[in-house]
């Protein structure tokens, strides 16, 4: 029987059971899809991430692959209002690092196990001593169990009432197209717009993720609405290059709680926020990253340290709601708006910009988190 039982092998899931084989500690995961992949949707990983993966190699195998993105700009009508200066971060590592999902996975599993795949998790519960798992192929036991199945899992672990739930209309395209050379291909773009923003940020191999604010509702395929909103949004030159445009809507649910007793919940099982600011990966992995040393001293010394727990959780439970506030001002600023109140609004962000220095970099790149004290 392992030590730790972790549920799920999304980034999160994948970097917990990492860190705890790193501490010396027997883990197992389970994971229902068969095989690893699927669609991208995580592309970046900012600096208190980086500084906390370093120890165990993930950073370095990130950084082999990923761009750099040092400078992010605001454009509106074809005009830079503001630079965002990543390089202004007092962070060893002050860039966002961005790399599809899939392979951030991959660097994030070093010497972790690999999981069992094609089983799925359908209840956890305590029993003396330990925790009771039961999955489509058989029950397990575990002392600790991490429940880290992203939004999918949250029903095994919380009632309706320990969840605040923020229903958003906001509606996005998005699209992860190789485009023509270009002179600001390591820079991440917010376009702002009257129909909305368009955000454009670099990938490696000359390929650049593409999202759009959509009104939707239209006979138009969710394709050429992209294509047209990058038109006129500021990205005419890149719009050739779009395949095809996937759709998401956006929601925040944060759990009350991320303890009880053996039972923990971390990345979005725990806490989902909307993907616009890039943050809710980031948010999960820094709560795997300060989980495992805890759960590493819980095993070696044979029992719970509760005040470390329990400050962790608060500080976890804290640094989701300002990643979700942060995640809502982003929306707000990239809705659609009048020819005039459009106006207003970019020169009100250049001047904040301007005005702010280090403090958006220092937001954008998770620096509000509690992790990176
Ligand atoms: C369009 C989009 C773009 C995004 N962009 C960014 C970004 O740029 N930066 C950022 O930081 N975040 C971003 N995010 C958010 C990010 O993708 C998530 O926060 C992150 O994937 C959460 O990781 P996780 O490991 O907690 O959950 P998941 O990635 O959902 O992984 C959970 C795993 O658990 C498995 N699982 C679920 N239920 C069970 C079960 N019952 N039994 C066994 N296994 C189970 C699932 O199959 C899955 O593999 C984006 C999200 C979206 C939708």
């Amino acid at each position: 029987m392992a030590e730790v039982l972790v549920v799920g092998a999304g980034p999160v899931g994948t970097l917990l059971a990492a860190e705890l084989t790193r501490f010396g500690v027997e883990v197992d995961v389970v994971e229902r899809r068969p095989t690893a992949g699927g669609g991208s949707r995580a592309i970046g990983l900012h600096a208190p991430v980086l500084a906390a993966l370093e120890a165990g190699g993930a950073t370095d195998r990130i950084l082999s692959a990923a761009v750099r993105v040092r400078r992010g700009e605001a454009r509106s009508d074809g005009r830079t209002i503001g630079v965002v200066d990543f390089g202004r971060l007092d962070a060893r590592h002050p860039y966002v690092a961005t790399l599809p999902q899939a392979e951030t996975e991959r660097a994030l599993r070093g010497d972790g196990p690999e999981p069992e795949r094609a089983v799925t998790v359908t209840g956890v519960r305590p029993e003396r001593g330990g925790m009771r798992v039961e999955t489509d192929q058989g029950e397990r036991r575990a002392p600790i169990v991490v429940v880290a199945g992203g939004v999918g899992a949250r029903d095994l672990v919380y009632r309706p009432a320990a969840l605040r739930r923020t229903a958003y209309a906001d509606r996005y395209l998005m699209t992860d197209a190789a485009v023509p050379p270009r002179e600001d291909a390591e820079t991440a773009l917010v376009h702002l717009a009257p129909g909305g923003v368009l955000e454009s940020f670099p990938l490696p191999g000359g390929q650049r993720r593409f999202v759009a604010w959509d009104a939707g509702g239209s006979v138009e395929t969710r394709t050429a609405r992209l294509v047209r909103a990058m038109q006129e949004r500021g990205e005419a030159a890149a719009a050739d290059a779009v395949g095809e445009a996937t759709a998401f809507g956006v929601r925040r649910v944060l759990g009350r709680a991320m303890r009880r007793d053996r039972l923990f919940v971390i990345g979005d099982a725990a806490h989902e926020i909307s993907p616009i600011g890039g943050q809710g990966m980031n948010l999960g992995l820094l709560d795997a990253a300060t989980l495992a040393p805890l759960l590493a001293a819980w095993i070696r010394l044979g029992s719970a340290p509760d005040a470390d727990l329990a400050e962790w959780e608060g500080d976890r439970l804290r640094s989701a709601r300002i990643a979700g506030r942060l995640a809502a001002v982003n929306m707000a600023l990239g809705r659609p708006v009048s020819g005039a109140a459009h106006a207003a609004r970019s020169h009100l962000l250049g001047s904040v910009l301007a005005a702010t220095g280090a403090l958006v970099p220092h937001a954008y790149a998770m620096g509000l988190d509690r992790a990176g004290r």
